[in-house]
This record gives C-alpha cells, structure tokens and sequence, in this order.
C-alpha cells in the first residue's frame, strides 16, 4: 500500500518506520526539518508540503499535536489532494467534537475516515505495539485496520466517529484518578507507619488493586519496577497526561457529565506541571 504519513515526531517516526517495515511504502511530511531527515534516513519518501504526500496514495495517517492543527491539515492539505476513495486515519490525541467535525467533512468529501487514537507511548510506537481505539464506519474501520495492524498489538473498533478519541480520553482520566487515589493512599500508609512495600503486598492482591498500584508503582524501589525507579524519568508525561484531562473535561462539558474527581484531577495535574510538565505522571506523588 502507498501511504501519505504525516507528523513524525516522537510517535510518528516510529508508526512510520513501522509501516515501511510491514512492506508499505510511505511518503512522509512534517514541518520541522530534523523530522523529515529521520523519516528519509528509515526509507520514507520525503516532501516538501503535505499535499504533495497524498498524491496517489491509498491511505494518509496524521499523528499531530491537537485538534486545530488536524483539522487545518486536513481541510487544506488532505481533501482534494489524497486520491478520492483513499483511506484517512488521523491517530493524534484530539477533542471529539473536532474529530467528528473532520470525519464529517471527510465523508461529504468521498473519503471514509477514522479516529484512532493510541494507548502506549513512545517505546510502544517503535516497537510496534500500541493499542488503537478506533471511531469509524464499519467499511472505514475494515479498511483501516491493515494499516493499524502494521503498527499495533491490538485495534479495537469502538463505535461511530469520535468513539475512539472518546476512548482515550475516559481512560486517561480514569487512569490520572486512580494513580492519584494510589498514590495518596500509599503515602497514607507510610505517614502511619506502614512499610510501603507490605502495604504493597496487601492492597496489590486486596480489593485496592489497580493498574497504576500493581503495573507502576509510583514510590520509588516499592512494588514493580517503573519510572519512579528512573526518577520519574521516561513513562507518560504529566504535560500528555494534563493534556488529556483537559480534552475529559471539554468533552465532559458538551455531554453534560458530572465527573468531579476528574476535574480534580485536572486541577492537580494542572498544579503540578507549572513546574514539572516532562516528568511521568506518576511522579504526582512527590506532591503528597
Ligand atoms: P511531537 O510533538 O513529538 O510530534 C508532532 C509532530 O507534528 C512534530 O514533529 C511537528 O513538527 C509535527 N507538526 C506539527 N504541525 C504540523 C503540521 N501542520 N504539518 C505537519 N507536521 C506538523 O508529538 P508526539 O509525542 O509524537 O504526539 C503526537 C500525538 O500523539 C499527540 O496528539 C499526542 O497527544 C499523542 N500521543 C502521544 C504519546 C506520547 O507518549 N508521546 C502517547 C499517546 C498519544
């Protein structure tokens, strides 16, 4: 399959990479220079715009900072100039209501698109294992799914347009609430004497057992071994974590959901990434 990539930055360059290695050819395009030279260094073909990218591919894959930049790329560089009848699939982390905005567009425009948004980070781009939740037709979703499948260990299909964005975000908040809840309850047990590693122990095969309790630890040299052990280094980072929190409430907003540790959640992470936006979120403990 020819394949228009662009946005190769810490995860496009290895969903990219991932493609060529699947046999796809890929035409890649990303504003900063450093970007396109990695991409053409892997055996991408480079261009100087976006809508050069997409001239005669099947598929064009968009993984882009937000929401705004992917409907721009999209309105001027993407329709019209990718094939009719080509596939679209934008895997950037966005708010919903731009990502149905986009796929409506895309659709009165003759393309079938969808969402699909990625659980992993940067190690699971280039190893070619993260997971996508995808939005979408079931026809978008089919046709989607040998492109995903080359970069990915699971591609789920949640539902309409806007679903797998819907996906993403309800988890991430999900997640930002229960590692702050583990975290609180972790420095509890110390401030009261427990040994944080019995209380680790307990509460890992107790009713308390979470992801963010039993698969990353937030207390350094306590449990599984995981960023806190590389101080906070590497992981997900609190700025992408505030990011998705902010995306929550937006969407929580429109839906008039009541999510109100989610948006104390938000407020925390907010705090904490004035000054601490590259550490991984876990590190949300230090603040306790
Ligand atoms: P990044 O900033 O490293 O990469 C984004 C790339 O897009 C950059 O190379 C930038 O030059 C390029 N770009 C920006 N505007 C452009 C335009 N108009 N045309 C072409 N290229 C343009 O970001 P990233 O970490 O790769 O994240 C990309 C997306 O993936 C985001 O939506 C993010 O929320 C999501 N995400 C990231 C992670 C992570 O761990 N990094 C995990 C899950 C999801």
């Amino acid at each position: 399959m020819k394949i228009a990539f662009i946005g190769l930055g810490n995860m496009g360059g290895g969903m990219a990479a991932n493609l060529l290695k699947a046999g796809h050819e890929v035409s890649a395009f990303d504003l900063a220079n450093e970007a396109l030279d990695a991409a053409a260094e892997q055996g991408c073909s480079t261009f100087d715009d976006a809508g050069a990218a997409c001239a005669g591919v099947d598929a064009v894959v968009t993984m882009l900072p937000n929401g705004g930049i992917v409907k721009s790329v999209y309105e001027t560089d993407v329709f019209g100039k990718a094939p009719a009848g080509a596939v679209l699939l934008d895997c950037s982390t966005i708010d919903v209501a731009t990502a149905k905005g986009v796929a409506a567009s895309a659709e009165a425009a003759g393309y079938d698109m969808v969402d699909a948004p990625v659980s992993g980070g940067i190690a699971a781009a280039n190893g070619g294992t993260l997971t996508f939740m995808v939005g979408g037709t079931d026809k978008a979703f089919k046709r989607a799914e040998e492109v995903l499948n080359a970069m990915g260990k699971a591609v789920i299909h949640a539902g309409d347009a806007g679903a797998g964005q819907t996906a993403k975000i309800c988890n991430n908040m999900l997640l930002a609430i229960s590692m702050i809840g583990t975290a609180e309850a972790m420095r509890m047990a110390q401030k009261l004497g427990l040994d944080p590693q019995k209380f680790y122990e307990i509460s890992s095969q107790s009713s308390g057992y979470c992801w963010s309790l039993n698969a990353y630890t937030p207390m350094p040299g306590v449990g599984i071994e995981s960023p806190a052990d590389k101080d906070y280094q590497g992981g997900f980072a609190t700025g992408l974590m505030l990011k998705d929190l902010r995306l929550a409430m937006e969407a929580a907003e429109t839906a008039d959901a009541s999510t109100p540790l989610g948006r104390h959640a938000k407020e925390l992470y907010e705090k904490f990434a004035e000054d601490n936006g590259g550490l991984d979120f876990s590190a949300i403990i230090k603040t306790l």
